[in-house]
């Protein structure tokens, strides 16, 4: 499943066409590549107050041990890969004037498929409302910059929790989101800020996590014959994941094919079966020796106005989207079926954030999706896991290829990034995290929709 648009408008005759017509060009995404460097040139660090030791250098130092060219101050000739800005320390809304004016004086010089990330602490109960409104404005600031970006750059921002202990700027869970927003693997991912709270295990140095961050845990993915899951078992094997794959019966030889070529197993399943959740557990004890990181991916359309919804349509779609992740869920976790800091990512989507027409029963599934996330996490974060969703916009895969083809064509270029998403682009932002360096990320949702106009 491709948007053959994107090609065209980015090669020969019909690139001078659309260009001439002044039609909708999106770039090509840079996505990740073993091998490439994490940034496409220099990271500028704004923020901070010169001479004094903050945020900003501490941020500073992070990236100059990951060897990235890194500087804090500006010239007029480089061609910026990143700029991170430093927010962390403003107390009123007023002090974030000097680093933001310098973000603007910088702008145009970001590179195509360059990354802007905002660093800042979320807002918290009790706050001064001068410094509530600071923390809070730079939230809306974010989402604004991503969408003036062009050329496949993308804004994202990384927000600190301070309810509990304050989270510091170079805490390992800070820096994993600040790298995954960097980096190509954030590729679909724009105008979304990740709330990062205390970490829920001690994963010691993050430095040792970034290659092959899954080494040794054991990971299930449901509906994973093909779209979006069997992407997410690709890319959590390339990661060092040993992965189970699992879909219907009636997909047995894809999903084969796709359990051999990422050296994982098979197990033909229906997520809707009463006993799914401990044959789930029986096959990974049996031929992992136990399960560390579960994908709950399967997902079924049943679209229908509410008018016209059957019991059926209704019922198929909340069993498999919702109730089988629950109850697969509680399972695993009343039999304490995890090894020690289990990860649950679960498949929500826009359409469960901001409704869509013809879409109740799905929505209700994914909304729902994000209920039980919320209250998973702190279950999870007791034996020092993390219960994540993510929600994807609109991705090429044969569910979206049954959606009419102008709904499509609308769907892709209300996007600031002006496409549909590709799975592998899902499955970056499950790897992330289910990645032991996310350990601070937790009960949230993290959308990758190319920021899509659909919603929050
Ligand atoms: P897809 O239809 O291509 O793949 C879904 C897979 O789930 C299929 O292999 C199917 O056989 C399997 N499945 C369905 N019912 C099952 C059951 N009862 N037990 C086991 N497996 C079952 O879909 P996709 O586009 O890859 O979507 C994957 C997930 O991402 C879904 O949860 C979907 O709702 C979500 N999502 C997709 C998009 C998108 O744009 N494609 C957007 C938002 C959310």
């Amino acid at each position: 499943m491709t948007d053959s648009y994107v090609k065209a408008v980015n090669s020969g005759f019909t690139k001078t066409l659309a260009k001439k017509l002044g039609l909708p060009r999106p770039a090509v995404l840079r996505r990740f590549r073993a091998g490439d460097p994490l940034t496409v040139g220099p990271v500028l660090v704004l923020g901070g107050t010169p001479g004094v030791a903050d945020d900003a250098d501490r941020v500073a130092d992070a990236l100059l041990g990951w060897d990235l060219d890194v500087r804090q101050n500006a010239d007029d000739s480089t061609r910026w890969g990143a700029i991170v800005v430093v927010l962390t320390e403003i107390a009123r809304p007023e002090d974030a004037s000097p680093t933001v004016l310098a973000l603007a004086a910088n702008l145009r010089r970001l590179a195509p498929n360059g990354r802007v990330v905002t660093i800042s602490r979320a807002p918290a109960d009790g706050d001064d409302p001068a410094l509530a409104a600071a923390r809070e404005g730079v939230d809306g600031f974010l989402r604004s910059v991503a969408k003036e970006l062009r050329y496949g750059a993308t804004g994202n921002g990384v927000q600190l929790v301070t309810s509990r202990d304050e989270v510091p700027v170079d805490a390992v869970s800070s820096l994993a989101a600040l790298r995954f927003f960097l980096s190509a693997r954030s590729a679909f991912v724009d105008g979304q800020v990740l709330r990062v709270g205390s970490p829920v295990a001690d994963v010691g140095v993050a430095g040792a996590y970034w290659d092959r961050p899954l080494e040794g845990k054991v990971a299930v993915v449901t509906g994973a014959a093909r779209g979006i899951g069997a992407q997410v078992a690709r890319t959590l094997a390339r990661d060092g994941a040993r992965v189970v794959v699992v879909d219907v019966p009636a997909a047995g030889e894809q999903l084969t094919t796709v359990a051999n070529e990422i050296g994982g197993t098979a197990l033909q399943l229906d997520v809707t079966a009463d006993d799914a959740g401990a044959r789930i557990l029986e096959h990974a004890r049996a031929r992992h020796g136990g399960l560390d990181v579960l994908i709950h991916n399967a997902g079924i359309l049943r679209d229908k106005l509410l008018a016209n919804m059957t019991a059926d349509r209704w019922d198929a779609v909340i069993a498999v989207n919702l109730a089988a992740q629950v109850r697969i869920s509680e399972h695993l976790l009343g039999a304490s079926g995890f090894s020690a800091e289990p990860r649950i990512v679960s498949l929500a989507s826009t359409s469960g954030i901001a409704g869509n027409r013809g879409q109740s029963n799905y929505a209700f599934s994914k909304a729902g999706v994000i209920g039980h996330t919320r209250a998973f996490a702190a279950r999870l974060a007791d034996l020092g896991g993390t219960a994540n969703a993510v929600a994807p916009g609109f991705i090429e895969t044969e569910m979206t290829a049954s959606i009419p083809f102008v709904t499509r064509e609308v769907a892709r270029r209300v996007a600031s990034l002006q496409q549909g998403g590709r799975p592998v682009d899902v499955a970056e932002a499950i790897a992330f995290l289910a990645s032991p360096a996310a350990t601070g990320v937790n009960g949230q949702v993290l959308r990758v929709c190319g920021q899509n106009l659909v919603g929050r």
